[in-house]
């Protein structure tokens, strides 16, 4: 009997575009399929010597695909520092074939740390300090390819255990880089009083490591329970007259059930002016025990954020950052006094402004409107500065209902953002040309941010610098 197929099988996701990753195993740049699958999105890829790899990129596909009409156009720097050679991501950087400059220029003083925290994407540890030189090179680097650069992150390793971390802060202001945010997981700040008031001398915005409010959390991400010093840190950089933006890794069944509290804590804090979340990447220590295909996803992110504040924060609250991909972060602002908290997307479509592929033309549309939210919607936009406050406040004068008292939120602004880096399993080099968050390096180059940690980049920098193999 001949055997007639009367029906084909239909494929169980939609194929949505083919791009470029890494093997996770070999690291080989390889092809991979972005597919969408039960409401969700998958990287595919396979590596000719070791099969295939598939890991979850985003929990929701729907929030995903309405993000990339949040895609604007980059700007250029003024230099670049390689050459197209091999293709992404093997040119970083920046080459020329890069779509965005350098929003915010990460410099990492030290890959020394006072913690070994199992989750760290750098493995700090036993490391080694820049030298105040290299770091003012850096720092000239910067200004010679951006201009008029507009904010640096001081990190590590632990950046406070720098010797020269003062000179350092002094060396950027000079340079007229008066946005400096310092990274932390807090331990000096709660242990030495005198360093807090030295530091707020320079005033920088403290970007403070905390991921939640009980012990157990603590004790997995970290390797001991910093509750105490995470609250000592915050009351001594409260004291000092510093502002604050916490930093909480995500990890789901750790602390996925605290991102809520973690918010109305803040929300408590005076000095606290943001909350990042920053769902766990599998990248450095982080490599054991991890599932690419069961992960906290930034759209995991802000669902527990409106079930968990009952609504305070909801999902529709929140606007992809268009100047890197659309797909790496989410933001919200809320207007806050009080007890009364208004997001600023419930009372301002801001959608009319930021949808930058329809580049619709609303009547009523403001082109001062669209230049506050275009510049609070970017990643150099920050809680604390000078610029920040002075946007929301006007934002706030222009967009709330005629006869509300907008003084009584004056200066009182919350933001909210979460980034959703990649790892070896997610990696996109779609995603990657368009990043605007780079690692400086002494030698001149600026290195995106995931091709840094997944790469090799930061081998080859620390081989370079410290003679010391990471990974
Ligand atoms: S990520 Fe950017 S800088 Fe690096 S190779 Fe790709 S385009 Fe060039
Ligand atoms: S995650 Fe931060 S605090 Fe923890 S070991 Fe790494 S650099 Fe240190
Ligand atoms: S650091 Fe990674 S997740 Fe963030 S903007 Fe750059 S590519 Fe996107």
């Amino acid at each position: 009997m001949v055997d007639i197929k009367t029906r084909q099988q239909i494929r169980d996701h939609i194929f949505c575009e083919l791009t470029r990753s890494i093997c996770p195993e070999c690291r080989r740049v390889i092809d991979a399929q972005v597919l969408l699958r039960d409401g969700a999105v998958y990287l595919r890829k396979r590596c000719p010597e070791h099969g295939w790899h598939e890991a979850l990129v985003s929990s929701d596909a729907e929030w995903y695909m309405e993000s990339l009409k949040y895609n604007k156009p980059g700007a250029i720097p003024f230099d670049f520092a390689t050459h197209v050679d091999q293709g992404c991501p093997s040119d970083c950087g920046l080459c020329p074939e890069h779509q965005q400059h350098t929003c915010v220029g990460l410099i990492e003083i030290t890959t020394r740390c006072n913690l070994a925290c199992p989750t760290c994407f750098a493995d700090a540890g036993v490391g080694y300090d820049l030298s105040l030189a290299q770091v003012e090179s850096m720092l000239d680097r910067f200004v010679e390819t951006e201009g008029d650069p507009e904010v640096i992150q001081i990190s590590g390793g632990e950046p406070t255990l720098h010797p020269q971390l003062m000179e350092i802060l002094a060396a950027a202001r000079n340079r007229g880089i008066y946005h400096v945010m310092l990274n932390t997981n807090g331990l000096r700040l709660a242990q030495d009083v005198d360093f807090v008031r030295e530091l707020s001398q320079y005033k920088p915005i403290i970007y403070l490591q905390f991921d939640g409010l009980t012990p157990g959390v603590y004790q997995n991400l970290r390797g001991r329970d910093l509750r105490d010093i995470k609250r000592q840190a915050l009351e001594n950089v409260s004291t000092s007259g510093m502002n604050v933006q916490l930093v909480a890794t995500v990890a789901q069944g750790i602390n996925d059930n605290e991102v809520g509290d973690i918010l109305r804590f803040a929300l408590e804090q005076p000095a606290v002016l943001g909350v990042c979340y920053q769902p766990v990447t599998f990248a450095g220590r982080c490599l054991n025990n991890h599932d690419p295909l069961h992960r906290m996803t930034l759209p995991d992110v802000l669902n527990a954020l409106e079930a968990q504040t009952e609504g305070l924060f909801r999902v529709s609250d929140f606007r992809p950052v268009p100047c890197p991909h659309p797909t790496c972060l989410a933001r919200t602002y809320a207007f806050v006094d009080g007890d009364e908290i208004v997001p600023i997307p419930r009372i301002l479509n801001v959608d009319d402004y930021l949808d930058f592929v329809t580049n619709r033309l609303v009547p009523e549309y403001s082109l001062e409107l669209h230049s506050l939210l275009e510049s609070l919607w970017s990643m150099s936009a920050i809680t604390g500065i000078e610029k920040t406050t002075a946007d929301l406040n006007r934002c706030c004068d222009l967009s709330l209902p005629a006869g509300t008292n907008s003084e009584r939120f004056a200066g009182n602004f919350f933001m909210i953002h979460v980034h959703g880096f990649m790892d070896e399993y997610t990696l996109d080099v779609k995603r990657l040309m368009k990043c605007c968050v780079h690692e400086l390096l002494p030698d001149g180059r600026a290195i995106p941010f995931c091709a840094y940690n997944t790469l090799g980049y930061r081998e080859h920098a620390n081989q370079q610098q410290g003679g010391q193999v990471v990974r």
